[in-house]
């Protein structure tokens, strides 16, 4: 079986410190809880920026300094978020990819979320993918719905993405597909052969989502833009996250790839 990427994702669109006192909402911060995540097994850091009311945005400079920061001290593989769900220009929401991080998100598909819908028009889509082509970015296709994997396929064939394609599944979202272990089979039967999968699976959902992915030969991502519990009413930090993602792997005997290798698995250009 194919070694387990760990992606840990420690801050997203969401909460904020009122939440939990361990979000990393800083550049700082967030470099400082991927060099611990980095240690404790995770190979992937997907992040969001903040701007100083802690809002989401989208500063090219924020994206560039936890870039820079964390190719200084870890190895991580660096994927920066495309994903912004208010009305802004495209251009917003790739400009930092001219920073070659090693992958950036990709949301191939609209669907509605708690507090409203959440657009991704297809010509837009397009647009994103093939921007990270021409700067060799490798794209993580977050999938909210089956139907998004349908348009992952399409992106591959049309040849905006490059093998292998690279799925994540975000299960437990209010208005978007539930976890449950009945719909992840489904959902990763319906990927193409040599696909490479891993499984978000959000608030409560986290930990038995990232048991599956570990246990059906996927991957697993964890972290407090998806779940800022670590037990109930325990709140955890991104660290706990990951060593406990990294307990589970060792108890059920799979694997943990080191970043290089997660690297070599997804064929990654830029570094
Ligand atoms: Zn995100």
């Amino acid at each position: 079986m194919n070694k387990l990427i760990i992606t840990v994702a420690p801050v997203g669109s969401f909460s904020t410190k009122k939440d939990t006192p361990h979000l990393p909402v800083t550049p700082p911060e967030i470099i400082e809880d991927g060099i611990k995540c980095w240690e404790a097994g995770a190979s992937i850091l997907h992040y969001h920026a903040r701007d100083k009311d802690q809002k989401p945005c989208l500063d090219y400079d924020f994206f560039a300094k936890v870039l820079e920061g964390l190719r200084k001290h870890t190895k991580l593989i660096v994927q920066i978020s495309t994903g912004f769900r208010f009305p802004t220009h495209r251009d917003d929401r790739i400009r930092a990819v001219d920073l070659r991080p090693d992958m950036m998100s990709l949301n191939v598909g609209s669907v509605n979320l708690a507090r409203g819908p959440y657009i991704n028009d297809p010509v837009d889509v397009e647009y994103y993918a093939g921007k990270m082509i021409e700067h060799g970015v490798k794209p993580e296709i977050e999938c909210f719905d089956v139907s998004h994997i349908h348009a992952g396929i399409t992106l591959t064939k049309k040849g905006l993405i490059k093998d292998p394609p690279y799925f994540d599944f975000v299960m437990g979202v209010q208005n978007a597909i539930p976890y449950s272990p009945q719909h992840l089979i489904h959902m990763i039967g319906s990927l193409p052969p040599g696909a490479l999968w891993s499984v978000i699976g959000v608030a409560k959902a986290q930990l038995p989502a990232s048991t599956l992915g570990i246990v059906l030969g996927g991957n697993s991502r964890v972290g407090l833009e998806d779940n800022i519990f670590y037990s109930y009413k325990v709140l955890a930090t991104n660290e706990q996250l990951v060593q406990r993602v990294v307990r589970l792997a060792k108890e059920l005997q799979r694997e943990v790839a080191t970043p290089d290798e997660a690297r070599a698995m997804l064929k990654i250009e830029n570094s």
